[in-house]
Order: structure tokens, then C-alpha cells, then sequence
């Protein structure tokens, strides 16, 4: 106990809350559950959030048991391998019976929480590789299942398998997840990697997704944008979180000779897409990144230039002013300090606009596609506006915004935040 206090202070005097995971794995399941509750109760005295991850719990729906397997016409069972030899993703009309596993997993960490009168604040999964999927192989795979053809319908088109899909996979994750969570802690912000509302596309691929010739896109510069079902309303989850990244193959989409805005340009599109989209009272809890992710690329033999500091604290900047709630860091440990670093100074300065960032309203999504492009965000609240200008051209000229109903002048004036009176 004593320990867990220190921990959680220390670590509090540096502005970090901590998160606990949820383990699974029959050998770590006890000691996680342990030490997660340990950290909880210092954290409920010290009127802290209870911060979860429960990824361990959800993996995996399919878990190679042959029961899960698609079937082939000849009554042969067989797996989609096209996320990786090592996942066997099989057919989603057999998920039915494991739904229940893993609610009961679930379950019974909550109720722990529940018996010590603790609540869960925060809950997230990375949530992936797993369950329906509509990506890579998976339509191909169907087409040769007879069961998927049973329910799908003969000749099935792509963008029906998707939507049915992609439901399925909101299903499970409300059924085996945010139900059992909000149903105990109804206040819980809940959500999963990658889920978020969006306008029908999506402007990433993950590591494991490739380009398929059947998936309907629409082009930008080099860039297949997919067409994307929006589900999130499906999954029951209380928080949003898209996926703004370094993705290496960002930088060959566009060809914009400022390199740095190849980066800026995608990633604040992702970000605008989920905040444009989000209904009101859904905070959006970005994962975010900033050191190249090699995916295609050998970083030691490779042409990518990496995102500078600068340009990467300026996107983290307007996304704030475009709603963003909070800042969920992924990286690996040894890049740790620089990428803490980078999410924290843009955090914290970003406290004395409090007011702002609580209650504002976003007065623009725009991320222009030009060489010489002006980025302007702001919250407009009562009778002022929080904006912020970034510009990737050397032209310095006054831009004019609308602020609601008011046409609004914004000078050129980097690197910082203006409040602006609008009277
Ligand atoms: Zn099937």
C-alpha cells in the first residue's frame, strides 16, 4: 500500500497518471488484478481516475479452436491467414458462443472493483488483430466460406459484407465489453483503439491492413483513402479514439516539398475526421505518435524524412483547438522520454485555456491540399476566440475566417495562441 502511494504521487507530481492492465494469461491473472487494485485505492483517496487496460481480457475471440473455422464447399475447415501466420481468423457467423467467455472475463474484474466500491474511470483495449474484420483477406475468405455465403447471400457485394461485419464487431464489443463495464460504472469513459466516428473513410492503415483491389476508395495524390462503415454508435463505447500516427508510408502519399506537412496534412485529417463527426458529450482521446512507424520501410536504408518536433507540437496544438479531448501516447520504451516529452510540453501550456478547450466551440475542420497552406484552428466561447495560424508558405498576408456567424481577420503569428475579442 504504502508502495502503490509513492508510485501513484511521484508520478502525480510529474503531471502522469497511471494506467493498470488486466491480465488474462492464467499466470499473471491474480498478480495483475492485485496490483491493479492496490494502485486503485490509492488512487480513489487521492480523488484520482481509475485508469484500465483491458486488452489482455479480449483476445481472442477466435482462438483457433476449429469451431471458429470458415468451410470450404467441400465441408473442409480453413482460416484466413492474411493478418499474420500467427492469426487465425476465422468465420464470424460461429462468434456467437464465444461472446459469452468473454463477457464473463470481463465481469469478473468488474465485479472486484464493484465489491471494493471503486469505480472504473477510464477503460481502453487495443482491441485488433481479432473478431470480424473486413480488411485484407477477409471478403476473399467469406466468398469460399459456405456459411458466410448462407447468410450473406450469393455474389455478395463488398460494401454489404463490410457493414454486416463491422457490425458484428460493434455487437461483440458492446456485448462482451462497454455492456458489463457501463452497466456497473455508467460514468466509465469507455473505448477502443481505433474506433471512432468518421464521415465514411478512413485516412490510415493500420500495420497489419494492406490495400485490396475490392475495397472501394477514393484517390488523393497516391494516397487510397477506404471507404470506412461508421459503427462506433454500435459498440456502446462513451469515448472516441482515433489513430494519429507517423505511418511511414504517409510520407510517399502526398508530394508536398515541405515534407513536414506530407505528415501534418494526413494526421490532422484523421484527427479532424473524428472530431467533426463526434456527437456532442464524446470526448475523443487521440492515440498519438511522433517518431516515424517503419512498417514497408527499413529505417536505416530509407528516403523518409522524419516529422520535425516543432511541426509535430504545432498539429498536437490543433487538434486541441479543434476539440480533442486528451492525448493517449503509444510508443515503444526506449523512445519514451521523447515522445512523454513532446505530448506534455503542448499539454500543459495548453492548461491556462482551460475554459477554452472545456467549453469551446470548434470554429473550423479545414486541412487545405496546397503546397503553401494556412492552418487555422480555434475555439470561439462567449464573445472571444482561442485560434491558433501555422503556415507551411512564406505568404504572411491576414486570413479571414468565419466564426459561426462572424467573419473573423487572423494575422500571421507563429508558434502561439491568440485570444482574439470578437466585439
Ligand atoms: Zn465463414
Amino acid at each position: 500500500m504504502e508502495e502503490a502511494k509513492q508510485l501513484v504521487e511521484l508520478l502525480d507530481k510529474r503531471g502522469v497518471g497511471i494506467i493498470c492492465s488486466w491480465e488474462w494469461d492464467k499466470n499473471q491473472r491474480f498478480n495483475s488484478l492485485k496490483s491493479a487494485l492496490s494502485i486503485a485505492r490509492v488512487q480513489k483517496e487521492l480523488n484520482q481516475h481509475v485508469n484500465i487496460d483491458a486488452t489482455s481480457l479480449l483476445n481472442s475471440f477466435f482462438d483457433g479452436n476449429e469451431k471458429t473455422a470458415h468451410i470450404d464447399k467441400n465441408g473442409n475447415p480453413f482460416f484466413d491467414y492474411s493478418f499474420g501466420k500467427d492469426h487465425k481468423i476465422g468465420c464470424p457467423f460461429t462468434l456467437d458462443y464465444r461472446k459469452e467467455f468473454i463477457r464473463e472475463r470481463v465481469e469478473s474484474f468488474v465485479k472486484k472493483y464493484k465489491e471494493e466500491g471503486i469505480d472504473v474511470d477510464f477503460i481502453y483495449t487495443d482491441w485488433e488483430i481479432d473478431g470480424p474484420l473486413s480488411v485484407n483477406g477477409s471478403y476473399k475468405a467469406s466468398q469460399r466460406c459456405k456459411r458466410c455465403v448462407e447468410y450473406l447471400g450469393k455474389n455478395f457485394s463488398y460494401d454489404k459484407f463490410q457493414r454486416v461485419i463491422m457490425d458484428m464487431r460493434a455487437y461483440l464489443q458492446y456485448y462482451s465489453y462497454s455492456y458489463p463495464v457501463l452497466s456497473q460504472f455508467p460514468g466509465s469513459l469507455i473505448g477502443n483503439y481505433g474506433d471512432y466516428p468518421n464521415d465514411g473513410y478512413r485516412y490510415w492503415y493500420d500495420y497489419y491492413e494492406k490495400h485490396e483491389s475490392w475495397q472501394p476508395y477514393k484517390q488523393e495524390q497516391n494516397a487510397k483513402y477506404r471507404k470506412w462503415h461508421n459503427n462506433f454508435s454500435r459498440t456502446g463505447f462513451t469515448m472516441a479514439m482515433p489513430v494519429v500516427y507517423t505511418w511511414d508510408n504517409i510520407y510517399k502519399w502526398y508530394k508536398f516539398s515541405n515534407t513536414d506537412y506530407r505528415w501534418f496534412y494526413n494526421m490532422l485529417r484523421v484527427a479532424s475526421n473524428s472530431l467533426k463527426n463526434v456527437t456532442a458529450g464524446i470526448p475523443v482521446v487521440s492515440f498519438v505518435h511522433w517518431n516515424t512507424i517503419f512498417i514497408g520501410e527499413d529505417r536505416q536504408n530509407t528516403e523518409i524524412r522524419q516529422m520535425s518536433e516543432g511541426s509535430y507540437r504545432e498539429l498536437l496544438w490543433h487538434m486541441l483547438l479543434r476539440g480533442n479531448n486528451s492525448f493517449f501516447m503509444w510508443s515503444e520504451k526506449k523512445d519514451f522520454s521523447i515522445e512523454v516529452k513532446l505530448v506534455h510540453e503542448v499539454y500543459s501550456a495548453a492548461l491556462q485555456y482551460r475554459e477554452f478547450l472545456e467549453y469551446g466551440w470548434p470554429v473550423n475542420f479545414d486541412v487545405p491540399e496546397e503546397e503553401e497552406a494556412i492552418i487555422i484552428s480555434g475555439l470561439a466561447l462567449n464573445d472571444k476566440i482561442l485560434v491558433r495560424r501555422t503556415d507551411f508558405g512564406s505568404e504572411k498576408k491576414p486570413v479571414k475566417i468565419l466564426v459561426g456567424t462572424k467573419p473573423v481577420m487572423v494575422n500571421y503569428n507563429p508558434g502561439i495562441c491568440q485570444v482574439v475579442n470578437l466585439n
